[in-house]
């Protein structure tokens, strides 16, 4: 087959990576891609946004199945206008990626389906939020209806803050994503990941997986893309996995089937582990960055049969399987990451950290300049290991970044703390 994936972060580095190496995949394709992700896969420079131009990429070079990574072109309809095409493309439609593409959406979809989630009111203008925010008190959260690349949450912890949020939304600060803004109440717990592959029917769970949304050390300071994540996460007992799937993900599938807009692709469900159960803060419809680098890491099956189950509605007899090794990774940003930050230093030393047993290191935000590697964004790269613990993995992925000579770099050093204090205590 010849596959086209689309992205250019560390999440598509991680799944070209996993495609390159079903023996089903033929030429394998990126666009935009990154100077990592060209160890795997041919870079085309197609504009994502371009539908059309992606339609005749793929009709020029016979490619038999589209990947989307990201949820922008998720949400922009690219996988309804690739299969009016009559090209196969992993990830849901338009009217399916609401999921992510309207907090507001999945909020009233839970209301009417019995999915627990925190109480919640949808408001287009300051003045109401507002009342609702001093009626309610804090800590409670503020959130834009729309995408808004992960700035759109606001958790406040005062009224205060959560008024300055609402006007700094409503004025604009997130453009169209902030029209529309839902408040709701702060739930108390532990996070979990949970992925599921759907194919508009079914739905089977992934392995589990936690990350790390601070930026700082002992999950401090502000909200950020995702700053490590780990695989298996042992907050997820397998009875909590039933319960996320039976109370959570397949209620969904089942909602979005009966509204004309069958859900296909990988819903990836953030969860709050709260004392009566888990609830879910939040969908994406796309493989969490970096959960996703920890998860193919793991996967020991084939991932491109169980992207075309999802695409053909054959999920019901599938079955994947799984390494028992534990995998985590640490993003390395630059320095002011999630806030400003500047682009184009140097990094040093990517090979003798990949030198490292276990480790296996994906690019996102970098750029090769003259035989050199550059930092191109906040979240630079992924510095992955297998181990057979959590605890080993990690020891693994820091004895990697020690290696990495990046001056205008940092990275938190306790990824995973959580799961390996589990661990000490086993
Ligand atoms: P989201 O983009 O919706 O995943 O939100 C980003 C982060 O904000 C989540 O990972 C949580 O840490 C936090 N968050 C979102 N909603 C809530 C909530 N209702 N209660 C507590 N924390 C929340």
């Amino acid at each position: 087959m010849n596959i086209l994936l689309l992205g250019s972060g560390g999440r598509e580095h991680a799944l070209g990576w996993k495609i390159a190496a079903s023996p089903l995949a033929d030429r394998l394709y990126c666009a935009p891609g990154n100077p990592g992700i060209a160890k795997e896969c041919e870079l085309v420079a197609l504009d994502v946004a371009d539908h059309a131009a992606v339609i005749a990429f793929c009709k020029a070079n016979k490619v038999d199945l589209v990947v989307v990574g990201p949820e922008a072109p998720l949400c922009a309809g690219m996988v309804d206008d690739l299969t009016a095409a009559g090209i196969k493309a992993f990830g849901p439609s338009k009217a399916a990626a609401r999921l992510e593409g309207s907090k507001g959406f999945t909020k009233d979809l839970c209301k009417a389906n019995n999915i627990p989630t925190a109480a919640y009111e949808r408001f287009s203008a300051a003045a109401p939020a507002k009342a609702y925010v001093r009626a309610r008190g804090a800590p409670i959260v503020i959130k834009a209806d729309g995408l808004a690349a992960g700035k759109g949450v606001v958790v406040a912890t005062g009224v205060a803050e959560a008024e300055a949020a609402i006007d700094m939304m409503f004025a604009g600060g997130l453009g169209e994503a902030g029209a529309e803004v839902v408040v709701e109440e702060f739930l108390a717990g532990e996070e979990a990941s949970f992925f599921a592959l759907c194919d508009g029917e079914t739905a089977i769970p992934l392995a589990s997986a936690q990350d790390h949304k601070r930026v700082f050390d002992g999950d401090e300071g502000p909200n950020t893309g995702g700053m490590g994540a780990y695989s298996p996460a042992p907050v997820m007992t397998p009875e909590l996995s039933q319960r996320a799937m039976d109370e959570i993900v397949l209620p969904t599938v089942r909602a979005m089937k009966a509204m004309g807009a069958p859900y296909k692709g990988v819903l990836y469900a953030g969860l709050m582990l709260a004392a009566d159960g888990p609830k879910l803060i939040e969908y994406n419809v796309r493989f969490g960055d970096p959960e996703c680098q920890v998860l193919m890491l793991r996967l020991m099956s084939d991932l491109v049969p169980a992207l075309l189950a999802c695409c053909d509605g054959m999920l019901r007899n599938f079955d994947l399987r799984w390494y028992p090794d534990a995998a985590l990774t640490v993003v390395m940003a630059a320095k002011g990451y999630p806030g400003s930050y500047a682009k184009g230093s140097v990094i040093e030393g990517l090979d003798a950290a990949a030198a490292v047993e276990g480790v296996e290191i994906f690019h996102a935000g970098t750029k090769a300049e003259g035989g050199r590697i550059l930092a191109n964004g906040g979240r630079v790269l992924n510095v992955c290991a297998l181990g057979k613990t959590v605890g080993e993995a990690q020891a693994r992925a820091y004895e990697a970044i020690d290696r990495i000579k990046w001056a205008d770099g940092f990275c938190r050093r306790d990824i995973g703390f959580r799961a390996v204090a589990r661990e000490r205590k086993l």
